[in-house]
């Protein structure tokens, strides 16, 4: 494939789709990754990560050759435009990649790089998982308990953009349109409006259960739960969880059960290997989040759901520096943190790449690398728990040593050769 701006790699190979709905790849063990260090401390974190996870397929026995691409401020400055067709190509060609932040301007402005760069992958299931990392201080008292894995639609509601802005003629028509002809009148305040619409369909509800629902039954969890709004919201939350037990019960067999048949049939008794559906209104999730955190394990949300409850998870365990994330579709993975572009904080070689590094280690997990994403987890644990931390954790931690970020990664790097 020609590139317009970006450089392949001489050395490395493509990773080779053998079964894109069915999601199964084959990786060289030399693959070419692209990366996307991204705006603000994008910069600062993403090199400190490349260190990291090259370090950690050199100790395995394989290489990477990463590939930059660029987007938002890197890509003005290239290509004259914020997402150029080079990176989505990219990505989609190679089918797996890291990137940084992306700086999205709140109000006016160029909508999110971010959702627009997922909504092109087709990268419908966001996944976070969130797990304590020994020595990482934490606002909680038992933070150990908290182990979830949010699976958020990257797609639809609020990400489908649907907005009218006050004052246009178009907005004008939607309330028209709402008031005159659905039936909604004396809904809307007079004056001013904002009008969005958010949609929530079966084909995105039901792919993004049944990867949350494959995983658990992948990773032995015990529980999928589907996080709504159903309450308010009828037809579209409410419908996310009609669709959602409907995928569990019509798929899956002995394989799921469902919360009210495990109490009317079971008195509660889990079946073995059997994993439990339940769901939960959003509002009273991000309370049991707190208060019975070891009670769930896997969560399965709409978008802005999912956007809430992740950060509120990763805050139990640290905060957004510790918090690592990616995106799925079909034979593609693009792992990024969960934090921004902190843009006070960029070029000062300061914060935490812990994120980003924990991020690629989800990269590599999916690439079926495992011993190499287990290496980078003990080394990062490692470096915690000898007090070597960036700022963010050094503020919370007595007597620790405070670590720029190009210093900590090196440090996680000594640690993966000592533990390899
Ligand atoms: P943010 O960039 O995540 O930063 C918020 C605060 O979180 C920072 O001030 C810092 O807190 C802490 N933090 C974030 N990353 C950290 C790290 N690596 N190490 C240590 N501490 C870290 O959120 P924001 O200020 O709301 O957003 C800034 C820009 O990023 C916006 O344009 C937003 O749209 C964009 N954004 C992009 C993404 C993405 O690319 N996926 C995600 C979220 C936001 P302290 O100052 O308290 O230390």
């Amino acid at each position: 494939m020609e590139f317009e701006q970006i450089e392949v790699p001489d050395e490395g190979e493509r990773v080779e789709v053998l079964d894109e709905e069915a999601d199964e790849f084959e990786v060289p063990d030399h693959p070419i990754i692209p990366i996307l260090y991204g705006d603000g401390i994008g910069t600062d974190v993403g090199p400190a990560a490349q260190k990291v996870l090259t370090a950690a397929a050199q100790a395995t026995g394989r290489d990477v050759s990463w590939m930059r691409i660029y987007a938002g401020e890197s890509a003005r400055e290239k290509y004259g435009e914020n997402l150029p067709d080079d990176t989505v190509k990219a990505i989609e060609e190679f089918r797996i990649a890291i990137k940084g932040p992306l700086t999205t301007p709140v109000g006016a402005g160029f909508r999110s790089l971010n959702v627009a760069l997922r909504k092109k992958l087709d990268t419908y299931a966001n996944v976070r998982p969130t797990y304590h990392l020994e020595g990482v201080p934490s606002p909680v008292t038992n933070p150990e308990q908290m182990d979830m894995v949010t699976f958020r639609e990257n797609t639809e509601d609020v990400y489908a953009g649907i907005e009218w802005e006050e004052g246009t003629e178009e907005v004008e028509r939607v309330r028209e349109f709402v008031e005159e002809e659905m039936g909604f009148d004396d809904t809307i305040h007079e004056g001013a409006v904002g009008i969005g619409v958010k949609p929530i369909t079966e084909f995105g509800t039901k792919r993004l259960v049944r990867r949350a629902i494959d995983y658990a039954l992948e990773h032995d969890r015990d529980s999928v739960t589907l996080v709504h709004k159903g309450n308010i919201m009828k037809f579209t939350e409410g419908q996310f969880r009609d669709w959602g037990y409907e995928v569990a019960e019509e798929e899956y067999g002995d394989e799921v059960i469902t919360e009210d048949t495990l109490w009317e049939e079971r008195d509660g008794e889990q079946p073995e290997d059997a994993v439990v559906v339940n769901d939960r209104i959003a509002d009273n999730m991000l309370q049991q989040i707190l208060t019975r955190t070891e009670n769930y394990d896997v969560l399965a949300m709409p978008n802005l759901n999912g956007d809430y409850l992740s950060d509120a998870c990763g805050a139990q365990i640290g905060g957004l520096g510790i918090a690592p994330g990616a995106n799925f579709g079909n034979a593609l993975c693009l792992a990024e943190p969960v934090h921004g572009s902190a843009p006070k904080y960029a070029g000062q070689d300061k914060v935490n790449p812990t994120a980003i590094i924990l991020s690629g280690v989800l990269l590599y997990d999916y690439m079926g690398w495992n011993d190499a994403a287990q290496l980078i987890r003990d080394a990062v644990e490692e470096t915690i728990s000898s007090k070597k931390v960036t700022y963010d954790l050094h503020r919370q931690i007595e007597g620790g040593e405070k670590l720029a970020t190009s210093e900590y990664a090196e440090e996680v790097v000594n640690n993966i050769e000592k533990l390899a």
